[in-house]
């Protein structure tokens, strides 16, 4: 970088221009941009393929001094670097990957003024001797990309990014961003604290996605055929030759659905982290060279992969939670252009992940965390309401009107009146204290008396054994709506404990009634009706 303090911003948009070759910022690049450029301490929230790069390189070149990114992934680390250098800025990366003179002509290169940006991973950063080195050295500010992995509770959570505070310590006249597409409200909160950015100027965009169409189906129940056979038709009649990528949750499956469908005549390849790295690599390159190539894969594939004219994500399995759910379908249609976010799934997946949980090494708190994410995955399923509304409701953004564009906007699915059960299941949490979680409200329901219960006295409550019309997984299925709705909260503690919403009170009530969705929980001789 080179003139220091507040550069113009005709300045700024000269960078964009001359180095990058754009011609103008996206979105809330230019804030970001001016601001940090200025000094400021920045949270950034963006979705994938969002444009977040530019918005520390741009800043990094305008300064003067060295940018320091760092970034828990070598391979994305490369790939940055490569296209920096081929955009004429001097970049580098220290990785462990390197050979031992590498990494020294690139400590050289740094002490000697000549670079613009280093990536490091934090592994690296806090090596010995590091901190001490950049303490000597000008420098232009840190990015902390993917700075979800402080959370705690995220899937990427990465110990060293919890020592990352100690560069405000250590820095304090450095501006700091941290950037990231995955944050859920107290994921942001968490890396404002963790990461001692408390004071730092938060720049949220906007995480719709308007040119997704979101599509969501339950494989049994015969209609349509196995999952298998719906997604051939799916592809051959709205994706013919087109690129996607079908995520399942097991190698097997992988192996098994994209060899079935290359037999079909579909353009499918592989890849997991079972097959050898020679053919993982040959593969993604197929995938981003070719046309119309299909990828079948575990969420293994996609982290980094910038590949603008995916026309489809189709999900064989149901996503471990929203967040994963939200990035994995927005690999599709980065070019803007139409595409389709597309699944189906078994109510055997939910087994299966519940299994993968309670059997996971993770402890017990971990665990009800990733159940409730679980839960409300599944509520999004079955929502009757419109899904692109509900999916940014997730990530604490309010979209006034449904989108008219996913299936339940298109083709309200068929529900059934449920106010009935519903205010008995709100009058028994009510009732109940407000303190106890489904399995426990749903015995009290279905009047299944154990020990503990009798012991609490729920046997003798009103509302003990009035909601035996519906099963266990009925049940379920009405709370998990519910959940998803609003109506009902889970409570802070994290133990799964079920608390009314305030918005349920015209149900509760008898004031207003609720229509459910069909496939996930009806009594053997309930009401039916079409939507409401
Ligand atoms: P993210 O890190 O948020 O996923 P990237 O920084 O990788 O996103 O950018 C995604 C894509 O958008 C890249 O291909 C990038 O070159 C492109 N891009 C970013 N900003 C702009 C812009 N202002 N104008 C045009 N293309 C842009
Ligand atoms: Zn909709």
């Amino acid at each position: 970088g080179e003139a220091q303090g507040s550069a113009p911003a005709a300045a700024l948009l000269e960078i964009l221009r001359e180095t990058f070759g754009y011609t103008e910022f996206r979105g809330q690049q230019q804030a970001i941009v001016e601001h940090v450029t200025g000094g400021g301490d920045a949270v950034v929230l963006m979705p994938t393929g969002g444009g977040k790069s530019l918005c520390y390189q741009i800043p990094a070149l305008a300064r003067s001094g060295c940018g320091i990114v760092i970034s828990p992934l070598i391979a994305l680390m490369q790939d940055q670097v490569a296209a920096l250098r081929q955009n004429g800025v001097a970049a580098a990366s220290l990785d462990s990957g390197q050979k031992a003179d590498e990494a020294r002509s690139v400590l050289a290169a740094l002490h000697a003024g000549e670079l613009d940006l280093l990536y490091m991973s934090p592994e690296r950063l806090f090596a010995s001797g590091m901190l001490e080195r950049l303490e000597g050295i000008d420098l232009a500010l840190f990015a902390i990309d993917e700075a979800h992995c402080v959370s705690q509770w995220g899937h990427d959570f990465r110990p060293e990014y919890s020592q990352l505070a100690v560069l405000a310590e250590r820095f304090p006249q450095v501006p700091r961003l941290a950037l990231t597409a995955t944050a859920d409200g107290p994921t942001r909160q968490e890396i404002r604290e963790r990461l001692c950015l408390d004071q730092a100027r938060a720049f949220v965009s906007s995480f719709d996605r308007p040119n997704i169409r979101y599509r969501i189906a339950q494989a049994d129940g015969g209609r349509g055929g196995s999952a298998r056979d719906r997604l051939l038709r799916f592809i051959r009649e709205e994706h013919a030759g087109e690129a996607g990528i079908v995520y399942c949750l097991s190698r097997k499956k992988v192996d098994a659905v994209a060899e079935w469908l290359a037999e079909q005549g579909v353009t499918a390849l592989p890849y997991h982290a079972g097959l050898p790295a020679a053919t993982r690599a040959a593969n993604q390159t197929r995938f981003l060279r070719e046309e119309g190539v299909v990828m079948v894969a575990t969420i293994a594939f996609g982290m980094g992969i910038d590949k603008p004219n995916v026309r489809f994500v189709a999900h064989l399995n149901l996503p471990k939670s929203l967040e994963g759910y939200y990035q994995e379908t927005g690999r599709a249609g980065r070019d803007g252009l139409p595409a389709n976010a597309w699944m189906v799934f078994g109510l055997q997946d939910v087994v299966t992940l519940r299994q993968m949980l309670e059997g996971s090494q993770a402890g017990a708190e971990r665990q009800r965390v990733e159940q409730q994410k679980l839960e409300a995955m599944l509520g999004f399923c079955e929502i009757t309401s419109c899904r692109r509304q509900a999916l940014l409701g997730y990530f604490d953004e309010h979209m006034p009107e449904p989108c008219g564009a996913c299936d339940n906007c298109l083709e309200p699915p068929a529900t059934w009146d449920a106010s009935v059960p519903v205010q008995k299941l709100l009058s028994c949490i009510y009732r109940t204290g407000e303190r106890f979680g489904a399995g426990h409200v749903i015995d009290v329901l279905r009047g299944s008396a154990s020990e503990r219960l009798t012991r609490l006295g729920h046997d003798r409550l009103s509302t003990f054994g009035i909601g035996k019309e519906l099963d266990k997984a009925q049940w379920r299925g009405v709370v998990r709506q519910l959940l998803a709705r609003g109506l009902l909260r889970l409570d802070d503690e994290g133990y799964g404990g079920l608390k009314l919403d305030p918005a349920c009170r015209p149900v509760l009530r008898g004031e207003e009634g609720i229509h459910l969705r069909e496939e996930a929980a009806r009594p053997e001789k309930g009401t039916r009706s079409a939507s409401p």
